[in-house]
């Protein structure tokens, strides 16, 4: 052919030399972690192999195996790894090994230039997917030869010594695949040994699916056993914890993993898992959501979001149906039919075994709730469904006045209740410590009532959602009426409050002027100086956060002053005159520590003069002063 290439040499870019640069310097131990990568990479080729070969036989060497082979030579200390896979053109070679455009890589490099240590450097290398270039940590040079499955493409040539640059050129390669020769540096010698290799093999790839040769030998080195169609009772704890590992390189093990087999309404096998924590480790195998769907064995897509809904994302795992037709594209997926159904049956399991778990293993939910409830509570404010909705409802954890530290469930609530209590309260909240000091609690510590703590974003949602509960109201303490409904829900009568602290009400009143829609006496207050209320008629207190969250601009409606006519600092208050200095002070600062027990507070620091005038006022002055 007339377009041949001649021997071409390119530099890598300068991420890669980067990236080389530290894989080759690190004396790291766990260097035989290049193999896994190098399977797993021949793994998927020979993934993609199969997929087109589902409706595209017009292929190179349609008729060979898809395996995966090693050969070791110990004198030469050559390690050899050929796969059928879809192959590489020259260009393929060029973009796909000369650039890193995965995130693998490219997260393990921004990990490494933050790194200030380089004992942390190890980790990373340890925890991750390097990718292809693991391999120059074992290698003098590598030579990759690809031939591509597209019957016209040429077998091209590509070699690094992985200093500065590659070269690539034209190759003679009949067969379909990639060949990848290692030439082992020398303290690496081992990797040319096959006891070593069916070692590492055994460790890291035992459920490829392919088979892996070493040598001459015809046995696979793996057992390549779809864990997932195993009998249940069958697959030993160690074994769903190997599984999990290899699948996702996660190094702690999964809080919980669900085996599923079913036969109706539609044919499927399943084996998911819980991970320990909700961040993906970002050198994780699995480099996005989504479930490994097979059909028929057939790996259809590697993160498939349609099995599960939105809110259950952070669960990894496979997914296999006899039912499933091969030819379902990436496209249909979502349409299918059968896909609806095993959905409906995966969420059905996997919400019975948080149940389960719930009741069972009340210890091991909370570390779930901890982890995880966010999640749940999305899936409680994202259902349309009010009976999906509901399901959701028991599993629902939350911190509350009679225990801030643990994690209650509402039927525990309900179970407190005092006698004729008829409703079940939560307060909002910016924070866990803050919103206990909120003077809306007065009134219910005041009648030893449970009150709910909500302080993550998401609860301002869940609380406009979730409005009633076995019977229950469900209401904001904030804005409910007191639960003893007595006079305390009404503003003293006049009588009651000294004409001091009356006037004291007028000068809140005209040193606050427009920026509150009233300020009254309230007997809502115990300890606490003042709160801040809705007048009538304006949106709940719950929308006007979630509007906050939806919007940076919105503006919240005007609030009301609540004060204390009998705490401490009011009747002193109304005991200075007028035109004392502190008044004033005094005033504005009620006023905004409202706000910002409120979370209102635009810009809290502006507060910082005004507490250093009243400290000043407060302690005594200094002897020299006096003098
Ligand atoms: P990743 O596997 O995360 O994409 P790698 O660095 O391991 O990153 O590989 C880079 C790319 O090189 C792969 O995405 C794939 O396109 C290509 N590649 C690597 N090994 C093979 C192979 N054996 N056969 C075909 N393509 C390969
Ligand atoms: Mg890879």
């Amino acid at each position: 052919m007339s377009d041949q290439v001649p021997v071409q040499e390119q530099p890598f870019k300068a991420e890669i030399k980067q990236l080389l640069n530290i894989l080759i310097h690190s004396l790291y131990t766990e260097r035989e972690i290049f193999l896994r990568e190098l399977i797993s990479n021949a793994s998927d080729a020979l993934s993609r192999m199969r997929f087109i070969m589902l409706t595209d036989q017009n292929v190179l060497d349609p008729e060979a195996e898809l395996t995966i082979r090693l050969m070791a030579d110990s004198d030469k200390r050559l390690l050899v790894i050929e796969d059928t896979g879809v192959g590489m053109t020259s260009q393929e070679l060029a973009e796909n090994l000369g650039t890193i455009a995965h995130s693998g890589a490219r997260a393990f490099l921004e990990a490494a230039q933050k790194g200030e240590s380089t004992p942390n450097l190890a980790d990373i290398i340890g925890q991750f997917g390097v990718g292809f270039y693991s391999v120059f940590m074992v290698a003098e040079k590598v030579v990759v030869t690809s031939r591509s499955y597209r019957p016209e493409a040429q077998a091209a040539r590509w070699e690094s010594q992985g200093g500065e640059t590659y070269t690539l050129e034209t190759a003679e390669k009949t067969s379909r695949g990639t060949r990848i020769e290692i030439f082992l540096k020398e303290d690496a010698a081992e990797f040319a040994q096959e006891a070593r290799l069916r070692d590492i093999i055994r460790r890291y790839s035992d459920f490829v699916v392919y088979p892996i040769y070493l040598g001459e030998d015809e046995t696979p080195v793996n057992s390549r056993k779809a864990l997932w169609r195993e009998a249940p009772n069958e697959v030993t704890e160690e074994q769903y914890a190997d599984f999990y590992k290899q699948f996702t390189l996660d190094f702690e093990p999964p809080l919980l993993h669900l085996h599923v087999h079913a036969d109706a309404p539609v044919q499927l096998y399943a084996l998911l898992y819980i991970p320990a924590k909700a961040e993906r480790n970002m050198f994780s195998l699995r480099k996005e959501n989504g479930l490994k769907l097979y059909a028929r064995k057939v790996l259809i897509q590697e993160y498939t979001k349609d099995l599960l809904p939105e809110y259950l994302r952070f669960m990894q795992g496979v997914v296999d149906s006899e039912d499933l037709p091969l030819n379902v594209s990436r496209e249909t997926i979502q349409a299918n039919t059968v896909v609806r159904q095993i959905r409906k049956v995966l969420s059905g399991k996997v919400l019975g075994a948080l149940r389960e778990m719930a009741t069972k293993d009340p210890e091991k939910y909370a570390r779930f709730w901890e982890t995880f409830g966010t999640y749940l509570k999305e899936g409680v404010v994202s259902q349309t469904d009010a009976r999906e909705r509901e399901k959701l409802y028991p599993l629902l954890r939350f911190r509350s006045t009679t225990f801030p530290d643990q994690w209650i469930a509402l039927t525990d609530y309900i179970g407190r209740m005092k006698g004729g209590q008829k409703t079940i309260y939560y307060l909002l909240g910016e924070d866990a410590d803050s919103v206990q000091h909120s003077p809306h609690l007065d009134a219910f510590r005041a009648q030893g009532i449970e009150v709910l703590l909500l302080t993550e974003p998401i609860d301002s949602f869940l609380a406009v959602t979730l409005t009633e509960y076995e019977g229950f109201k469900v209401e904001n303490a904030a804005s409910a009426d007191l639960p003893r409904a007595s006079q305390e829900d009404t503003a003293p009568d006049e009588g009651s409050v000294p004409e001091e602290v009356q006037t004291t009400l007028q000068r809140f009143r005209e040193t606050l002027g427009e920026r509150v829609a009233d300020v009254k006496f309230s007997r809502r207050l115990h300890d606490s100086v003042a709160r801040l209320s809705d007048p009538e008629g304006v949106t709940n207190s719950e929308m006007q956060r979630v509007y906050r969250y939806l919007d940076k601009e919105y503006q919240v409606p005007k609030k009301v002053l609540e004060l204390n006519p009998h705490h401490a600092l009011i009747r002193r208050l109304a005991g200075l005159p007028e035109d004392d200095a502190l008044v004033k002070a005094v005033i504005e600062q009620v006023y905004e520590s409202a706000l910002l027990l409120e979370g209102l507070h635009p810009n809290p620091a502006s507060m910082v003069q005004r507490i250093q005038q009243l400290m000043e006022a407060a302690l005594p002055p200094a002897a020299e002063d006096a003098a």
